[in-house]
C-alpha cells in the first residue's frame, strides 16, 4: 500500500513547514521510483511519480528551489562549469543572481511562496512563454540567449524534475557526466585518464552543435515515454514561445535554455549514444595487443565514449575505427535532430602528431596529452610492457589565458580602490580556479600565474604612487611573513597563492621520491545518489573540487550531515558556513565555532541567533555599566588615603572633601602608626 504523506496539521506559515520530514519523504519516494525503474516496472514508476507530484512536501521543495536557486548559473551549469565556455565559474557568481521571467517576479515573500505551494497544479498541460535575456559570455563580446520561465513554471518544472530524474538516473549510461546528480566534470576527466593511462590511442574530439536549440520534439517526447498528462506538460514547455521585448517567437525545435528541466531533457535526448557505439563496435574485427582477435565484451571495452553535456570524446587505438565511429555518431544524431559541429571536431593521437594535428586534446578546460619519456624513466603497464610515455592532464592554454586575463582585469579595475577590496576579489577568483584544477598536473602553471600576478601588482602600486620611491611603496603594500618578503597584504587580509591548497603527494618510486598531483577518485560507473547509499555520497561530496577546502573540512567533521536538521547534504543543496556562537555574540572564526548548514536551516538558526545576540548585547551593556561604575569607585579609592592600623590597610576617605581638616589629622596619625609598626619589627 502506498501511504499518503500529507502533513497532519494545516500549515499556515512558511516557517512551519517541517523541512526535514519533507526531504525525507520526497527522497524516499525518489528512491522507490529509482528502484522500480531499475527493474523496468513501468506501472509502479508512474504510480509513484503521480504520488510524488501530488505530494505537498514535493511541491514545497520545488517552490523553495525555484525561489532561491533561481540563479541563471546554478541551473544552467550545475557543477559550476559553464557548458558554453567549458570553463569553471568563480564560486561567488553561482549564487544569488536572480532573473525574472515574463511575470516580472524575481523572488517571493514567504506568504506568497506558501500560497504558490497550495495553488500549484502539478501538470496543467500549459506553459507561459519564456522571457529571453542575453547573457554576456565571460571574456568575450558575444552574448548568448537564455529563456527564463515564470516563477510558477519554474516551480512546476522543479516538481516534474523531482519525479522524472530518478526514473532516468536508473537508465542513464555510465559515461555521461554532464548535468547529473553526483557527477561532475572531474569524473569525466578521470574517466579519460583511466582510458588513456595504459595505452596510446586515436581520439575523436567533437561537439554537438546547438544541442539545446535543435532537439527534435517528437523524438524526445516518444523517448520520454511517460504518462499522458506529463507528456502534455513537457510538450507545452518545449513549445512555449519566447518573448523578447513585446514580440512573441514560436519555438519549433529545442528545449528552452534556462528552464530547470532542460538539461535533464537534453540528456534524455542524447541517452543511448554510448550503448549504440559499443554495440556497433562489437560487429567489427579488432585485434588485441597479442594479435589475437577480440571477443564481444573486450571489443566493447576497447572503445571509450565519454560525454559531458554536448561535448564528447571517443577513444580507440585504431584510426579506422575512430573515423567510422564519427560516421556512426552522425547517423545516430540525425534522428535526434542534431549534428556534429564540423569546426570543433578533430581527430588526433594522444602521443604523436597526426598529419597536421598536434597531439592531445582539450576537454572541459583541461588539456589531455601524453608526453614521451626517455627509456630510463619509462614505466610499465599492467601487462609488463614498457611504456615510454606518460599522461599529463593540465589546465588548457585557453583556460590559463582566460584566467590570467580575468585577474589582470580585476587589478586594472581596482586602480583606486582600497587594497583590501582588491585582495578579497582576487582571492575569491584564485580560490575557485585553483580548486577546479586541484587534481591536475598544475604545480608549474600555478607558480607561473602567481609570478605574473606579482608583476602585475608591482605595476599597480607604481601607478598608484608615481612619485614615490620603493622605500615607501614596498612596506605599504607588501609584508614579510616567514621567508616570504613579498606577501601582498594590508595587515588584515593576505593574497593567497594558487598553490595554497594544492598538496602534492610524495610517491615512493624505485628511483626515490617523486611528487605527484593529488588523485581524484571517480564516481563508480552506474552509481546514483538515488540508490540511497548516503555514506558513499556524502563522503564523495567532501572531496568535490568545487567545494572550498574550509567547507570540505567541516563536512568531514560533521560526517556529511547538516548539524541543524541532521540530514545528509546532497550536491544540489546550498551549503552555508555558520558561526555556532555568532560573531556578534562574541564567537570567533576557529573551526570549533563553525558549522555547515543548509541555507534554509541557516535562515532558521539565524532567527534564534538574533535572540542570543540581543541577550549578549544586553549582557555587554550591563558589564560595561558595571565597569564604569567600578572604575569610578576605583578612582575614588586610589585618590583616597590609606593607613595601616595593626598591619591592616584601612581607607580613610578622599582628600578633596569638606572634611579636609579631619582627614589631615588622621593622615598624621597613620604615619606615626606606620613608623611604629616598622620599628616594632
Ligand atoms: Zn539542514
Amino acid at each position: 500500500m502506498i501511504k499518503s504523506n500529507r502533513p497532519k496539521s494545516r500549515i499556515e506559515y512558511w516557517h512551519q513547514i517541517p523541512w526535514k520530514r519533507a526531504e525525507k519523504v520526497v527522497f524516499s519516494l525518489q528512491k522507490r521510483i529509482y528502484q522500480a525503474s531499475l527493474r523496468d516496472d513501468v506501472k509502479v514508476v508512474r504510480r509513484l511519480q503521480k504520488l510524488l507530484l501530488r505530494s505537498f512536501f514535493a511541491k514545497a521543495i520545488a517552490v523553495r528551489r525555484a525561489g532561491m536557486g533561481a540563479s541563471i548559473q546554478s541551473y544552467q551549469c550545475w557543477p559550476q562549469i559553464d557548458p558554453i565556455n567549458k570553463a569553471p565559474i568563480p564560486a561567488q557568481d553561482n549564487q544569488g543572481k536572480k532573473t525574472a521571467g515574463i511575470d516580472g517576479v524575481k523572488s517571493l515573500t514567504p506568504k506568497q511562496r506558501l500560497e504558490l505551494i497550495n495553488s500549484l497544479v502539478p501538470l496543467t498541460g500549459k506553459s507561459d512563454p519564456v522571457r529571453r535575456v542575453w547573457i554576456p559570455k565571460p571574456g568575450k563580446d558575444e552574448k548568448r540567449p537564455l529563456g527564463i520561465p515564470t516563477m510558477e513554471d519554474r516551480a512546476r518544472q522543479c516538481l516534474a524534475k523531482l519525479a522524472l530524474e530518478p526514473e532516468w538516473e536508473a537508465r542513464f549510461e555510465p559515461n555521461s557526466y554532464g548535468f547529473r546528480p553526483g557527477r561532475s566534470c572531474h569524473d569525466a576527466i578521470e574517466a579519460i585518464f583511466i582510458a588513456l593511462c595504459q595505452k596510446t590511442a586515436y581520439i575523436l574530439d567533437a561537439d554537438i552543435a546547438k544541442w539545446f536549440d535543435r532537439i527534435n520534439h517528437q523524438y524526445l517526447l516518444n523517448k520520454l515515454n511517460t504518462f499522458p498528462a506529463m507528456r502534455r506538460q513537457v510538450k507545452a514547455w518545449l513549445k512555449a514561445g519566447i518573448l523578447e521585448g513585446k514580440k512573441l517567437f514560436p519555438s519549433e525545435n529545442g528545449t528552452p535554455q534556462g528552464g530547470v528541466i532542460s538539461p535533464l531533457l537534453a540528456n534524455i535526448a542524447l541517452h543511448g549514444l554510448e550503448t549504440h557505439i559499443k554495440e556497433w563496435v562489437k560487429g567489427k574485427r579488432i585485434k588485441g595487443a597479442t594479435g589475437r582477435r577480440l571477443g564481444g565484451v573486450n571489443k566493447a571495452r576497447s572503445i571509450s565514449v565519454i560525454r559531458y553535456a554536448d561535448d564528447f570524446v571517443i577513444i580507440h587505438k585504431d584510426l579506422e575505427i575512430i573515423k567510422e565511429a564519427k560516421e556512426v555518431t552522425q547517423e545516430w544524431l540525425k534522428q535526434v535532430g542534431l549534428e556534429i559541429k564540423p569546426e570543433k571536431t578533430r581527430f588526433c593521437h594522444s602521443l604523436n602528431r597526426l598529419e597536421n594535428e598536434k597531439p592531445g586534446f582539450n576537454f572541459l578546460g583541461f588539456n589531455v596529452r601524453q608526453y614521451p619519456t626517455g627509456k630510463h624513466h619509462a614505466n610499465k603497464t599492467s601487462n609488463r610492457e614498457i611504456k615510454p610515455y606518460t599522461l599529463h592532464i593540465k589546465p588548457s592554454k585557453e583556460a590559463i589565458d582566460r584566467h590570467y586575463r580575468c585577474l589582470a582585469d580585476i587589478v586594472d579595475k581596482h586602480k583606486a580602490a582600497p587594497q583590501k577590496a582588491l585582495i578579497a576579489k582576487l582571492n575569491s577568483v584564485i580560490r575557485g580556479w585553483s580548486n577546479y584544477y586541484r587534481y591536475s598536473v598544475a604545480s608549474e602553471i600555478f607558480s607561473k600565474i602567481d609570478h605574473l600576478l606579482h608583476y602585475k601588482l608591482i605595476k599597480w602600486a607604481d601607478k598608484r604612487h608615481p612619485n614615490k620611491t620603493w622605500k615607501f611603496k614596498k612596506p605599504k603594500y607588501w609584508r614579510t611573513k616567514g621567508s616570504n618578503n613579498w606577501l601582498f597584504s594590508d595587515g588584515t587580509i593576505e593574497l593567497i597563492k594558487h598553490k595554497q591548497n594544492y598538496d602534492e603527494t610524495e610517491k615512493v618510486t624505485k628511483k626515490g621520491h617523486k611528487k605527484q598531483p593529488p588523485k581524484y577518485v571517480k564516481v563508480k560507473d552506474v552509481k546514483s545518489p538515488f540508490d540511497g547509499e548516503t555514506i558513499y555520497w556524502s563522503s564523495r561530496l567532501g572531496k568535490n573540487p568545487n567545494i572550498p577546502t574550509g567547507k570540505s573540512k567541516l563536512l568531514k567533521y560533521q560526517k556529511g550531515k547538516c548539524s541543524y536538521c541532521g540530514l545528509y547534504f546532497k550536491e544540489e543543496d546550498i551549503m552555508e558556513t555558520d558561526h555556532i556562537i555568532p560573531s556578534k555574540a562574541g564567537g570567533n572564526n576557529s573551526y570549533k565555532n563553525l558549522q555547515l548548514l543548509h541555507r534554509h536551516c541557516h535562515d532558521k538558526k539565524t532567527a534564534t541567533d538574533l535572540k542570543l545576540i540581543a541577550q549578549y548585547q544586553q549582557q555587554k551593556e550591563l558589564t560595561k555599566r558595571m565597569k564604569t561604575m567600578f572604575n569610578k569607585f576605583d578612582k575614588q579609592f586610589l585618590q583616597g588615603q590609606w593607613v595601616w592600623v595593626d598591619d591592616i590597610p584601612v581607607w580613610i576617605g578622599t582628600n578633596d572633601n569638606s572634611h579636609a581638616s579631619e582627614e589631615r589629622y588622621e593622615v598624621k596619625v597613620s604615619r606615626t602608626v606606620l613608623k611604629t609598626s616598622g620599628s616594632g619589627d
